[in-house]
């Protein structure tokens, strides 16, 4: 090609185009910054071109410009290094390569300002799109609402996690006797500092998500949100104020919330952990149905708050986990107070008495069709969540969902219309996890605004029960190893153990407990990772990496162990379940 038409495809075929020479200084700093901002570009090197000297004349004239680097942008010459950097310095050099191409209100919107919907929406705005995020809270039933940010911080795992420590903190002031503290012998705890406590920081959580969105730039619209074509929304705010917005592209991050059973009083007397969370009274005698994290979890902290609790399980407990690990769990949180009805489910709630918390009467039926009831001040219903997809006009614009309701992605989280992407719980086959959410949506935002390549990867991802003793895992649980490789290639090491700070104050020897589930003829690859006991999430995040990596048997062995730790124990496994030896502790 002659150099000015060489000159002119190469800058009419990419976004950021770099003349540049291998050896200039100013070239290396323009595709550093370039790399920083993880934009793609191309970069000619004309030293290393026969005809260079050609080309950078034919550059010269198109330009204007004689010397390197020289940069172009959407087709515009932009110029060098100190045009670039005072650009970029401006904060105009990323909208100026994100340039809408389109007659759209925005490039992107966001609807669900959670955890999903909020990480991607950041990142796009940094990577110079145009966005905006929908976040609307419909109440519950029972008229509960929140601010910004999503299940996590409002209603999920921020406030769990508070109310997780504020049992630990009750059984760690009586365990403080035994270490010489002198507390009371009846320690009262008061419910509702606990609730202000907790909203409070709730609140500047949610004030820091809309500073945050204002200093990027990005539109928040409280408003829900209904799709009216492929690239329009109708938008209602609280007060019925209807606006109508478009877009090149959507992120769809909804979230789900809780399902209740179809049965006499459910929506009417029962309250979810959308409302558990900011109850204004406490909650008395509970009752929790589901067995799965939320059901567990709450359970965990009202009882160790000092209520009166008790869990009804459908079938089994924790559904998907390793069975193993799930009736440890189970047999810690009974040993410590918690009733669990096995085999039943409610089939009516009446209210007897009304009042804060009032008195319920609860019907269940067992698996043997016997009828049950009880009375509860509090029943929380923890079955199960719906994504939020339905009603909002996707099957009408053509997304493909599953028969769950959830949205059908690709490895690239793209549904079924090209420009319209989800993250998050309402994707199937995904995992209802904050951070899950948080990666696919950055990712995506990097590959769509920025240079990134990155897919999520949804394989061992490492999870965390937050039940009085915490149960963390990471890969597969024991049943599925023996479904994948067979029950005689895998070898379980495991062990109790007994957390040093458990023996002064005389807390059982055994109820914690270490697992590692290795592939024999993969020289032991460790695919499976549990354990049961305090500060279990601290511990699984940590030994996550080693599953990423692959890490073997030996490798745990060979690794040291920080004494005295819980988490050091996998670092001495050596008993095999095989051999069917004693795994009780034995001393320190
Ligand atoms: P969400 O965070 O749910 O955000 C979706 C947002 O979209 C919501 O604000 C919703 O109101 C809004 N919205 C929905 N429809 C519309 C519409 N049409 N228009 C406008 N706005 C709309 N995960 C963990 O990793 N660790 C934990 O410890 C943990 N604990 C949990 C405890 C509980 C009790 C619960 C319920 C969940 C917990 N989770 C935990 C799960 C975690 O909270 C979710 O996986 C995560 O919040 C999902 O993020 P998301 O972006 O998909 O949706
Ligand atoms: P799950 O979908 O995990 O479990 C639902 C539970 O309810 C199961 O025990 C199920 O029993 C039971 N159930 C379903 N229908 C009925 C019914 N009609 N009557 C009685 N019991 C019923 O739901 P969760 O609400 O606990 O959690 C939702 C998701 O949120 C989790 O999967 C998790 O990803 C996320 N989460 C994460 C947390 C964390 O990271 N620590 C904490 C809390 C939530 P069965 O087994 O018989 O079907």
């Amino acid at each position: 090609l002659p150099p000015s038409q060489l000159v002119q495809e190469y800058i009419e075929q990419n976004k950021v185009m770099i003349f540049s020479k291998s050896y200039c200084p100013f070239c290396h700093r323009v595709k550093d910054l370039f790399n920083q901002l993880n934009v793609h570009y191309t970069a000619l090197e004309l030293d290393h071109m026969d005809n260079g000297l050609e080309v950078q004349e034919a550059l010269a004239e198109r330009s204007g410009q004689s010397t390197v680097p020289n940069v172009f942008i959407n087709g515009e010459h932009l110029g060098g290094a100190d045009k670039t950097f005072e650009t970029h310095e401006k904060g105009e050099l990323l909208p100026l390569i994100n340039k809408s191409d389109h007659d759209y209100d925005y490039d992107l919107i966001v609807i669900g300002g959670g955890s999903g919907g909020l990480a991607a929406s950041k990142r796009a705005a940094d990577l110079g799109a145009k966005v905006a995020v929908c976040d609307f809270v419909t109440p519950t039933p029972k008229g509960t609402t929140w601010g910004l940010g999503g299940t996590c911080v409002n209603v999920g795992c921020i406030p769990k996690k508070l109310m997780h420590q504020a049992a630990i903190l009750g059984h760690d002031m009586k365990d403080s006797r035994e270490f010489g503290w002198e507390t009371p012998e009846a320690i009262t705890h008061d419910w509702n500092k606990m609730v202000e406590g907790i909203q409070s920081h709730i609140g500047s959580l949610n004030w820091g998500y809309r500073v945050a969105l204002r200093d990027k730039k990005v539109t928040y619209l409280n408003a829900y949100s209904t799709f009216i074509d492929s690239h329009t929304l109708k938008t209602v705010d609280r007060r019925g104020k209807e606006k109508i917005v478009t877009a090149d592209k959507f992120l769809l991050a909804m979230g789900g919330r809780p399902r209740y059973p179809d049965i006499t009083g459910a929506k009417e007397h029962c309250i979810t952990s959308d409302d558990i969370f900011s109850l204004p009274y406490a909650p008395g005698k509970t009752l929790l149905v589901g067995a799965s994290y939320i059901a567990l979890e709450c359970a965990g902290f009202l009882a160790g708050l000092g209520y009166d609790t008790t869990v009804m399980v459908r079938s089994i407990l924790l559904r998907g986990f390793d069975q193993q690990m799930a009736e440890n769990v189970g047999a810690y949180m009974e040993k410590n107070g918690i009733k669990f009805i096995r085999g039943a489910v409610p089939s009516s709630v009446e209210q007897i008495e009304e009042g804060t918390p009032g008195m319920l009467k609860v019907t269940a039926t067992t698996s043997e069709g016997e009828e049950i009831t009880d009375e509860y001040n509090t029943v929380v219903i923890a079955v199960g969540r719906d994504p939020c997809t339905s009603g909002i006009g996707l099957e009408n614009i053509g997304v493909e969902m599953a028969k769950s309701g959830k949205v059908i992605v690709n490895n690239e989280e793209q549904t079924s219309v090209p420009h319209i992407y989800a993250v998050g719980d309402i994707i199937e086959g995904g995992l209802e996890l904050t951070p899950v959410a948080i990666q696919a949506g950055r990712l995506l935002a990097q590959r769509l605004y920025g240079n990134g390549k990155l897919l999520t990867d949804y394989v061992n991802v490492p999870t965390t029960v937050f039940t009085p003793l915490e149960y963390g895992c990471c890969g597969l649980s024991e049943e599925t190893a023996i479904e994948n490789y067979g029950e005689d290639n895998i070898e379980v090491y495991h062990s109790n153990f007994q957390p040093l700070e458990f023996t002064v104050p005389h807390r059982p020897e055994n109820d914690c407990y270490a697992k590692l589930i290795c592939v024999k003829n993969e020289n032991e690859r460790v695919v499976g990772f549990h354990v049961l006991g305090p500060n279990a999430g601290e511990i699984t995040q940590g030994f996550g990496i080693a599953l990423k990596l692959n890490a073997t048997k030996s490798d745990f062995d060979n690794l040291i162990g920080i004494h005295p730790t819980c988490a050091e124990i996998f670092t001495t496994l050596n008993i095999t379940k095989r051999s069917g030896k004693d795994v009780n502790a034995q001393g320190c």
